[in-house]
């Protein structure tokens, strides 16, 4: 299996080529050549198969550059009941007739990117033990995708975090767990300044080639292929949960921000999963849904995004969204390179007069909602009432678009992206009382924290890192 450019301009990949950049070297996004099918005889003995087993027979199809044996000893380190809470690792629970929800959100950090970022954290080590090299990875995040990067990477040779977030402004839980690893390979540096600011700085610092290679600078964002591949396998798992046989088709509602999860949702379609349908949710900043329904994407300003009480989908545009409209256009690259041009100097492009965003609801099966903060707090409260099942803004997002599009003989599947416990004030909003949280985390934000605070310039990130790692 290789992996090309959605824009046209990149030779073939392996999987291990890839492993570490979702971006193409023309610009585009890396994406598989084509998706591997999986056959009925193969639904038949998935369907029994454990989680960590289950895995290895999905991913084994994307990561063919790997050995067998290899791969399939890293998964299973991976996926155990120690780290994931259950033996099922995502297990479905019932929220009513044909409503279900699938638990993705008991990892490390409570939320689903655990999910991918744990299964990264032993393929990027074995890599670099492999290669002999080191690898140093730098991001900003608000929330969640830090976090999950630095439990999946704590402790791991060769690798080390720097982790940039704004000082200051995520919630005290949040930043409690970040703050207090104390592993000596993991760096919190809280920037003077807001997110934008902070993810502007390490674009700035990424920018610099000389720096980036010299300092083995690599990124563990929503475009990476690797994640994407993991996530995949949960829509596997959720079908099978859901159904008897392989002849039903089921519906999996997704809370979406960057497009990654629901993406790896139409792989699994792709693949020949029984899906249905799609159903893309989003809150207020409704990039997705506004697409979705109308056939014009148009990316939202910084100014024009809005925070809200389901944080992690507050986006401006969807990084994974390109990988999407490069299959929708028959992957015809000049078309895809064509569009991101337009949206690069416009700010969006208009699909709704072709064919193709005419007949994408009957062929890809995506349908969308875009949620508010009183529908959002309406849901919580609603599933508590009706189902006794506290659920996290983001996962009520989900299932107030499940509602939505639920229809009989049809089950419905919402992913659940987070746990409550991370989202308390929201959830006192909704209920009158805080989230429980799990006991091991009862006293987290007593803990002693961990972060040097620095000013949003480039080059003092540039010299915090080169001191650490002692490369001049
Ligand atoms: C990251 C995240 C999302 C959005 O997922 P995408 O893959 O970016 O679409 C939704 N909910 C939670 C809690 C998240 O952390």
């Amino acid at each position: 299996m290789n992996y090309i450019s959605t824009r046209g301009g990149m030779a073939p990949k392996s999987f291990s080529e890839i492993l570490l950049e979702g971006l193409a070297s023309d610009g585009g996004l890396a994406t598989a050549e084509h998706y591997p099918e999986v056959t009925e005889a193969e639904l038949e003995v998935w369907r029994f198969l454990p989680y960590a087993e289950l895995a290895f027979e999905v991913i084994r199809k994307f990561a063919t550059d790997f050995a067998p044996a290899r791969l399939r000893g890293l998964i299973q380190k991976t996926y155990t009941a120690r780290t994931f809470g259950t033996v099922e690792i995502t297990p479905l629970v019932p929220l009513g007739e044909e409503l279900a929800l699938l638990r993705l959100s008991n990892g490390p950090t409570l939320a689903f990117k655990d999910i991918a970022m744990q299964l990264l954290g032993h393929l990027f080590e074995d890599a670099l033990l492999e290669s002999g090299g080191e690898l140093n990875i730098l991001g900003a995040t608000s929330g969640d995708t830090g976090s999950a990067a630095e439990y999946a990477m704590r402790g791991k040779s060769h690798i080390r975090v720097f982790m940039l977030s704004p000082h200051g402004r995520m919630s005290p839980f949040q930043t409690a767990q970040m703050f207090s690893l104390t592993d000596a390979n993991i760096f919190n540096i809280a920037i003077e300044g807001v997110f934008d600011q902070a993810q502007d700085v390490v674009k700035a610092v990424s920018a610099d080639r000389g720096f980036k290679e010299r300092q083995h600078i690599g990124t563990v964002n929503s475009i990476n292929w690797a994640r994407v591949t993991a996530q995949v396998v949960y829509y596997f798992k959720g079908y099978f949960a859901a159904t008897r046989s392989n002849t039903e088709r089921v519906s999996f509602a997704v809370p979406s921000g960057n497009f990654g999860n629901i993406y790896a949702g139409h792989i699994a379609r792709m693949m020949g999963l029984p899906i249905a349908r799609l159903v893309c949710a989003t809150n207020e900043n409704d990039v997705l849904d506004e697409f979705f329904r109308t056939g014009v994407y148009r990316v939202r300003s910084a100014s024009e995004t809005r925070q809200t009480s389901s944080p992690s989908m507050d986006i401006s545009k969807a990084s994974n969204f390109e990988r999407f409209i490069f299959d929708l256009l028959g992957r015809d690259p000049k078309r895809t390179r064509e569009l991101w041009d337009e949206l690069e100097e416009k700010g969006g492009f208009d699909l709704s007069a072709t064919p193709e965003f005419r007949g994408l609801a009957e062929r890809f099966g995506f349908v969308s909602a875009a949620s508010t903060h009183a529908v959002r707090i309406a849901s919580i409260r609603q599933t508590l009432a009706e189902t006794g099942v506290l659920v996290d803004p983001h996962t009520a997002d989900g299932l107030y678009a499940a509602r939505r599009f639920q229809r009989a003989g049809e089950p419905m599947i919402v992913l659940e992206t987070a746990l409550p416990a991370k989202f308390a004030a929201t959830i006192e909003e909704a209920i009158g009382r805080a989230p429980e949280r799990p006991p091991a985390l009862a006293d987290l934000e007593t803990l002693p924290q961990r972060y040097v605070v620095l000013p949003a310039y480039a080059k003092a990130i540039k010299e915090y890192i080169a001191r650490q790692t002692g490369i001049a």
